[in-house]
This record gives C-alpha cells, sequence and structure tokens, in this order.
C-alpha cells in the first residue's frame, strides 16, 4: 500500500459524520492523532506516543453476540454472515472457528477486532467453562488474526498463538499496523482500541498438537491465497479448517496469491487429508468446498491462459472468463464479484503470461 493511499485514507475517516456519542469520541481522536497529524506535529515523537495512547484508551462499542453453531464432534463456529467489513458489521466478516478438547479451547482464527474477539469470547463461555488455550492465525490477513488481542486479555501474554513464520513477520511488521487502520476506517471505527498483537509460536507444515483428547495436524503446501496459508485439521472429527484457500461464497482476495499455486494446494491437501468436512474463514463449510471453489477458480485462469497462448489482450481474456459456465453460474450469487472480477482477471492474465513463457 502507498504512502499518499494511507494519508488519503485518514482525511477520508475525518470527514466522515457520526452521531452525537461518537462525536465526542471522534473529537478526542481528531485532537489526539488526524488533528495534530494535519498540524505536522505528528513528526514529533512525543505527540506520536499521545496519540497511539489515547486511540488504545478509546474503545469502539461491543458486538452483538452471534451464537456459536456446532459443525462437528469437537468444532464449533460463529459465523460471520456478511463478507466485507462495513460500519453496520462492526468488521465481523470473518468465521472464529474452535475446538473443545478436554484440555481447554482451541481457537483457529481470533476475529477482526478486539471487540469482536471478546463476543467471540462470550460465545465460548456458552459452551464451556474450560479455557482458551492455544489460538492458530492462519495468515495475516487481518479479519484472520486482529481479535488476538481479546484472547491475550483473557488469557495472559503467555497464551500460546501459533502460526507460519512468515506469517509472523508479516504481523510484527508493516501488515499488522495497516491491518489495524484498515479495519478502523473500513468500520468507521468501530475496531478502536484494538492491539496488534502477532502470533508468538512458530508452526511448520506436518506438526502435530495433541490437546487433550483431540490432536491437531498442520497443513502447508506453498502460495495459495498468500505466501503462508496455514491449515489446521482437526484428525478425529474429519474436518480442517482452511481459512481463505477457499470460499463458500465471496470472491476471494489473490492479491498476494496464485491461481496455479492454489490448484497445487488443493490437490495437495485433499491427497493428504482425504474426504474431510472444510470449513472456510468466509461463508458455510462443505465437503465440496475445494472442488467447488476450485472450478470457479479455473474458470477464470484457464481461458486467460488460453487468451495469453492465442496472443489475445486482456479485454479479450475478461470476455472469456465472463462467458465460461463455470463462472458465469455463480456470478450473480457471489458477494463481490461485479467488483472485484476485472482485478482477479488481470491476476490471471498476469500470472498465465509468466506460465507461457
Ligand atoms: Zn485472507
Amino acid at each position: 500500500m502507498t504512502r499518499p493511499f494511507l494519508l488519503s485514507l485518514r482525511a477520508g475517516a475525518s470527514a466522515v459524520a457520526a452521531d452525537a456519542a461518537w462525536s465526542r469520541r471522534r473529537w478526542l481522536w481528531g485532537a489526539g492523532g488526524m488533528g495534530l497529524a494535519g498540524a505536522g506535529l505528528m513528526a514529533v515523537p512525543e505527540v506520536r506516543l499521545f496519540a497511539q495512547q489515547v486511540q488504545d484508551f478509546i474503545a469502539g462499542p461491543p458486538v452483538p453476540d452471534v451464537p456459536a453453531e456446532r459443525l462437528s464432534e469437537h468444532v464449533w463456529m460463529v459465523y460471520a454472515k456478511d463478507g466485507f467489513p462495513t460500519p453496520e458489521n462492526q468488521g465481523l466478516m470473518a468465521n472464529v472457528v474452535f475446538v473443545l478438547t478436554s484440555a481447554g479451547v482451541v481457537v483457529l482464527d481470533s476475529g477482526c477486532s478486539l471487540q469482536i474477539g471478546e463476543m467471540a469470547i462470550r460465545m465460548i463461555r456458552r459452551v464451556t467453562d474450560r479455557p482458551v488455550v492455544a489460538v492458530f492465525n492462519s495468515h495475516y490477513h487481518g479479519d484472520h488474526w486482529l481479535g488476538n488481542h481479546a484472547f491475550v486479555k483473557a488469557y495472559g501474554a503467555n497464551l500460546p498463538i501459533y502460526a507460519l513464520p512468515h506469517t509472523i513477520e508479516q504481523i510484527r511488521g508493516a501488515e499488522g499496523s495497516l491491518w489495524r487502520s484498515l479495519m478502523e476506517r473500513w468500520t468507521n471505527q468501530a475496531t478502536l482500541g484494538t492491539q496488534v498483537h502477532a502470533p508468538n509460536r512458530p508452526t511448520e507444515h506436518g506438526q502435530t498438537y495433541q490437546f487433550g483428547d483431540v490432536t491437531l495436524k498442520m497443513h502447508f503446501y506453498g502460495r495459495a491465497h498468500t505466501h503462508s496459508d496455514l491449515c489446521v485439521e482437526v484428525v478425529q472429527d474429519r474436518l480442517t479448517y482452511v481459512a481463505d484457500i477457499a470460499m463458500d461464497n465471496r470472491i476471494a482476495n489473490l492479491d498476494d496469491g496464485s491461481y496455479v499455486g492454489t490448484f497445487r494446494y488443493y490437490e495437495a491437501i485433499a491427497k493428504a487429508a482425504g474426504e474431510q468436512l472444510w470449513v472456510p474463514g468466509h461463508g458455510r463449510p462443505s465437503k465440496t468446498l475445494l472442488k467447488d471453489y476450485g472450478t470457479f477458480m479455473a474458470g477464470i485462469y484457464e481461458p486467460c491462459l488460453k487468451a495469453v497462448e492465442a496472443g489475445q489482450g486482456v479485454e479479450e481474456a475478461k470476455a472469456a472468463v465472463l462467458k465460461d459456465p463455470r463462472v458465469a453460474r455463480r456470478a450473480k450469487q457471489m458477494a463481490g464479484f461485479d467488483s472485484n472480477i476485472g482485478k482477479y482477471v488481470s491476476l490471471a492474465y498476469l500470472e498465465a503470461e509468466k506460465a507461457a513463457f
């Protein structure tokens, strides 16, 4: 993300009108952060520190309860019905999945904000009084780990939070604070107060963990949705949490990803894990999730590859994609399709160009 873009985000966010209750908070926020930024004072370290403290002190409102649904013997899910963050949904756009073991609760992706993590903890407490003993973060997109803050607050800084090393690096680096500010902007600051808590335990492909009566197995097969997408198999339940490598009814962000990598990943994990209930980070689980989403992705990639091989441009590739029955069939009901399909065709075309050389 470029610097001017971030600056314009800040200007845009400060121009949004709010109700009376929020006006005062916004005034404080303005005085602590953006107002001073406008005056050029943000360059002074003390002022930056003060702005940060004000931001940490002011918290957005609680997120309404979404009772957890049981998916299998040990696994539950707090379902996010929306695919994208808005002020109305307060950022609730990704599922929070948890595994109820005899040794405590293990959380697979912690939610999109402090407030969503806190709501997930309330929902966990409705089904068990056992503590949360570990968290796994699937990848570095903030809608899957910004909720870590709530779990660290409730269960302590020593709570093990696992992720692949590249994911940890990204969250500790620019991606961490970028996602935090983006989520505030997209939700009109409903996620305010959320702090970045990066995972503190690296994990790797093939690693298994025993939590009481439940075994968790780690899967990773290279670049798919990002450079580091961890999938977690709940062995006894024949269920695998795949996060964003496949989606149910939403077009996935593929800015850091790869079509060919995704196809390879699906093949490898299906071979390794066998038949599973595949649980996505967005949308509903199903046994045919990888097959269904893979068919849709192939409907984008293959016409692009053909166009490249025939020496056609990206516009011709796009026309072929829109006509492809594997895409056309799903276009109407898929969230984000119209606004994103152009970009996904461009990404597929660029990747096909590289593959063809
Ligand atoms: Zn993602």
